[in-house]
């Protein structure tokens, strides 16, 4: 095999609460994370050398990408003394809070897996992911868990219950530790209940699950926009509305599609990114023939 295409899911932080500040400045936090059906689509190619190119996209293809960090982390862990071209077709908005840059990391150490057939298991990428950024295990992962301590401890849940995402990307992101500096400083009185969520998601019960979503680095998010896309999501039907990690994405929960369509018409007169995304299985995985491609992006 000399290529392989991953495709990587984007998150959504269905609750997200801060517990504390741990010694080493990590924030503890527990939350419930949710991959959606938007994807990273990511091609590595062997070669001898290591290359990254992301054609749609300003993000730097520097050392400082998620995506050479994974892959140098993957080469230096299993010894292989070999390389790769990455491509990455970027989707999930920057700076979202959607964890694109996690998904692309995760991606690649998929992608190298099958690639080199090295057979590293998953708790081996988990290990080398959570070097690279604490939403990496979660990328891999994928699906609906709760994630605690600074992103290390990860449980898999049930699969939430079926409903429709509207996701609004404002024009401007939001840098995550400028938000978590913010809300040091000004703290919060949002507290979601991670456990009342889980106990929702385990009985199917989206109505109770989408009283429980909310999310405590809204209140000090210097974000304008948070307010007036919520109040359109609202007013659309939407079950519970919030912002995504440390936004700047803002989304609504929705149990028709008729009206999930209505909201995202609306934003669309005002905001550049809405999307319409319903919650999806798995992490990020290999992509096995050109045929399920097409069936994924139907
Ligand atoms: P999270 O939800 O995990 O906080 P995010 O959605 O807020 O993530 P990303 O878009 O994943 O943020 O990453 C934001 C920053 O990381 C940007 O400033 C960007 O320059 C840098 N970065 C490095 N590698 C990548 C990558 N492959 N894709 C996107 N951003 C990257």
């Amino acid at each position: 095999m000399k290529q392989v295409t991953v495709l990587a899911p984007a998150k959504l932080n269905l609750t997200l609460d801060v517990l504390g500040l741990e010694s080493n400045g990590y924030h503890s936090l527990d939350m419930i994370m949710q991959t959606i059906d938007l994807y990273e689509q990511i091609t590595l190619r062997k070669s001898r050398g290591l290359s990254l190119r992301l054609p749609n996209s300003r993000v730097p293809a520097n050392d400082s990408n998620t995506a050479i960090k994974a892959a140098l982390a993957f080469f230096h862990y299993t010894g292989l003394l070999a390389g790769v071209d990455i491509e990455i077709r970027k989707t999930v908005p920057v700076r979202a809070g959607m964890a694109g840059g996690s998904a692309d990391a995760a991606g690649v150490l998929v992608g190298l897996n099958a690639l080199y057939e090295a057979h590293l298991s998953m708790s081996e990428l988990c290990a080398l992911g959570a070097k690279i950024g604490a939403d990496v295990p979660f990328a891999l992962l994928g699906g609906t868990a709760r994630v605690e301590g600074v992103g290390d401890l990860m449980k898999a849940l049930p699969p939430c219950p079926d409903c429709v995402f509207v996701v609004c990307m404002p024009a401007a992101g939001i840098s995550t530790p400028k938000a978590f500096a913010r809300y040091d400083q000004i703290g919060s009185n949002i507290h979601p209940d991670g456990a009342a969520a889980e106990r929702a998601i385990r009985a199917e019960d989206l109505q109770a699950l989408a009283k429980e979503m909310k999310n405590a680095l809204e209140e000090s998010s210097e974000s304008c926009h948070n307010a007036p896309i919520r109040e359109i999501l609202d007013k659309n039907g939407a079950l519970a509305s919030l912002m995504t990690g440390s936004g700047a994405a803002v989304f609504g929960v929705f149990d028709s599609m008729e009206q999930a369509e209505q909201a995202a018409a609306q934003l669309k007169q005002s905001y550049p990114q809405v999307y319409i995304q319903k919650p999806c299985k798995g992490g990020a995985r290999v992509l096995h023939s050109p045929k399920r491609q097409t069936e994924i992006y139907l």
